[in-house]
């Protein structure tokens, strides 16, 4: 059976109220759907037969041949068979079951049919009718039997080979739907049927017939012919091909038209690289930039000298210098006199970087400040009243920085770090404080070419795909827990220091909590004692966090005992080991950022996974990081063991209005798809010539409410 992970059943359909009589309420189109049918119905959005031919099956059924009944029952059975005798058999007063011995090929089964008894009529009225020694009918059911084969079936189907009808339910393949309460598979399938022989023709082809043919793709009505009754998987193929194309297609045009419209705002300002900054900046660095760090610098200077807004994705493995290049792009706009805003999602994360901004912008006239929730109300209004009078060139924070009451006169660069921590919402937020400000959003989480399309089409994307020199990555190994402390006390006593890493997941924060500190009392009495071991947590107050660092930075601790607090940007080269405890419980791109906290200086470092995988998936997860230090590696790998809907989270996926369409097994369409739009509009920037108008009328339908930014005005 074809999987088919990515139906979402609220997703609107194109062209509602069509070609009648498409667009008409159900009940006054086909036979069989009356007011009780239409409410349950309209329960799974179905109102119209057009709604109906857009409730995608969510799976098929091979029910061409019939199962071979003398393996060991596995699911569903379908098969042919004569009846060889039949009777009602009452349990108790309010359960009968009819069984009837059949004949399939030199093979006896029984087959049952429960029913709950009726005061009022003889439920079983109709078996007793068909089913008669001597009938030939298909079964549809469950099994039961043993190594030796089926030897009972339970009947959820049938069907009288004298039935005209039993062809559209047996001997093919079957659609699937979801469904809700009083409506049935044979139901849906039957009034499927009707709607699409209602005029499936009429539907109007939204694709141009140019893309249509230069892509070899079936037309519309075949398509909804095939989704649902295809006579081949061949042709379920094509069928689904072409829808997922087509929502790729339009996806594509989105996006396209949401870039132009932020390209069509005028920043009303221009940048000069001046250099004052810029120059002893670099000339202190102490290091040569990658050729890939310079490379991207230019793709921002370039961008921000241009007269729109820049949204620029910057993705970068875990130490490849992602904050070298955002804090040139700041320094720029320092240079003309404007403010720069620097969001990142931890106060941890925050302290760091101030820390290295001001080891950075020594002696440079480059005012910093930092604004978090830990920050005294005192702290705070300062700092929010130095950076309203425009004292303040660059502001670090968390997502305090988004408040109302922080404003700034000159804002005009805003760098949001780690941004896959951040939810689209909050990019969102930082946009509407000011529509004209250019935007840089970090990730260390790479995620695949063809997600970061589909995913951030309104984005430019530049990758920093070269590490900077001398580092030395850390080599991971799955260990044992008595080696990996092993790893731990050689480290130490080598004059380098260590991270103890335990599991905190949200479901059961506080449990895990509670077992990082026993975790810790357990260490620093047994077998670390002697070592200057530390305790770091998400639940601690900011201050003791940032105290607890700074010490950790200055070697006032051998060993860090942390929760996932320290996953993002802490950069303490000294630190070579990285122990992390139950590893399995982590993602691996948790594991990846994890990791990434050592091997930032000169030593080899050493990353111990300790974990007793229980599922294949955990041991797989565990494998691959252990195998490759790939950031876009792991993000692939990641994505084919969850599946891009949870890679993605749902609210992201459904965003997208892909009801088909399955950004992995589909990369090659979506790439054909973006090519498409782009040579469209082409020819036809607006999509008003006539050939194009179902397609502007399928667009606006679908994205316009939903993203409140298309206009093709
Ligand atoms: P990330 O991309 O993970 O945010 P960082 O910006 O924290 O990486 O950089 C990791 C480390 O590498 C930092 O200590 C940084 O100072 C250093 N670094 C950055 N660029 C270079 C370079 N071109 N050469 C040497 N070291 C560099
Ligand atoms: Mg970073």
């Amino acid at each position: 059976m074809v999987p088919y992970r990515h139906y979402t059943k609220s997703a609107p359909h194109p062209q509602s109220g069509g070609p009648k009589p498409l667009g008409e309420h159900l009940s006054r189109v086909l036979t069989g759907v009356g007011p009780k049918r239409s409410r349950q119905l309209a329960l799974l959005g179905i109102e119209t037969p057009q709604d109906i031919l857009y409730h995608f099956p969510r799976d098929w059924q091979d029910r061409s041949a019939g199962t071979d009944l003398s393996k060991p029952p596995v699911g569903p059975v379908v098969f042919q068979c004569r009846v060889l005798s039949s009777r009602l058999i009452r349990t108790n007063p309010r359960l009968g079951i009819f069984r009837a011995r059949v004949a399939t090929g030199d093979r006896k089964v029984d087959v049952l049919w429960f029913k709950h008894l009726s005061f009022r009529y003889d439920v079983f009225a109709t078996l007793k009718k068909d089913i008669t020694p001597g009938a030939d009918l298909w079964i549809v059911g469950r099994a039961e039997g043993d190594l030796l084969g089926v030897r009972e079936v339970r009947a959820e189907e049938y069907y009288l080979m004298t039935d005209p009808r039993r062809s559209l339910h047996v001997g093919r393949i079957v659609p699937l739907y979801h469904l809700t309460e009083g409506i049935s598979q044979h139901l849906m399938r039957e009034l499927t049927h009707q709607a699409v022989a209602a005029g499936i023709a009429s539907l109007r082809e939204p694709l141009p017939p140019a893309l249509l043919h230069k892509r070899g793709l079936l037309s519309l009505p075949q398509t909804l012919s095939a989704v649902h009754f295809p006579r081949s998987f061949a042709e379920l193929e094509a069928a689904r091909t072409r829808l997922a194309y087509e929502e790729f297609l339009l996806l594509e045009f989105a996006w396209i038209f949401k870039r132009r419209q932020t390209r069509g705002l005028a920043k009303n300002f221009t940048y000069e690289v001046k250099r004052h900054l810029l120059t002893p900046f670099r000339e202190a660095l102490g290091f040569e930039l990658t050729r890939a760090q310079k490379r991207v610098i230019n793709e921002i200077f370039d961008d921000m000298r241009r007269p729109y807004p820049m949204t620029r994705l910057l993705q970068g493995d875990v130490g490849s210098g992602k904050t070298v290049v955002a804090l040139s792009a700041l320094l720029l706009a320092v240079e003309n006199g404007c403010q720069g805003a620097f969001m990142v999602p931890t106060e941890i994360l925050a302290d760091q970087h101030m820390v290295t901004l001001s080891q950075f912008l020594k002696g440079l006239p480059v005012r910093c400040a930092m604004l978090t929730s830990r920050l005294s109300k005192r702290e705070r209004d300062r700092t929010i009243e130095a950076v309203r009078r425009g004292e303040v060139a660059i502001l670090v924070g968390t997502h305090a920085l988004l408040e109302s009451d922080v404003s700034f006169p000159r804002l005009r660069l805003a760098v949001i770090d780690e941004q896959h921590r951040f939810g689209v919402r909050q990019r969102t937020t930082l946009r509407q404080k000011s529509a004209l400000l250019d935007l840089l959003v970090m990730t260390a989480t790479p995620i695949p070419r063809t997600l970061a399309l589909a995913l951030y089409g309104d984005l430019d994307v530049s990758t920093l795909d070269e590490m900077p020199p001398n580092k030395s990555t850390a080599q991971t190994f799955h260990r044992s827990e008595g080696e990996a402390l092993a790893a731990v006390k050689a480290e130490v006593a080598k004059g380098h220091q260590a991270y103890i890493v335990y599991p905190i997941i949200e479901e059961s924060a506080n449990l895990d909590l509670q077992s990082a500190k026993a975790e810790y009392a357990r260490l620093r009495a047994g077998e670390l004692a002697g070592l200057r071991v530390a305790l770091i947590h998400g639940a601690m107050p900011g201050r003791t966090k940032a105290k607890i660092m700074a010490e950790f930075g200055k070697k006032l601790w051998d060993v860090l005992v942390a929760t996932p607090v320290i996953e993002v940007g802490i950069d303490v080269p000294n630190a070579t080991v990285m122990v992390v405890q139950n590893a399995d419980r982590f993602g691996m791109a948790s594991l990846h950022q994890l990791r990434g906290r050592i091997g930032r200086g000169p030593y080899a470092s050493t990353c111990c996974l300790v974990a007793d995988p229980k599922t294949d998936d955990a041991r797989l997860r565990i494998e691959t990081l252990v195998a490759t230090y790939d950031g876009f590696r792991i993000g692939e790998e990641d994505l084919k063991i969850r599946g891009p809907g949870e890679f993605m989270g749902t609210a992201q996926h459904g965003e997208l209005t892909l009801k088909i369409a399955d950004l992995f097994r589909h990369a090659g369409l979506l790439r054909q798809a973006r090519q498409d739009a782009e040579e469209v509009l082409q020819g036809d920037p607006r999509l008003l010539a006539a050939e194009n108008q179902p397609l502007r009328e399928r667009l606006l339908s679908l994205y316009k409410e939903k993203w409140n930014c298309i206009d093709l005005a």
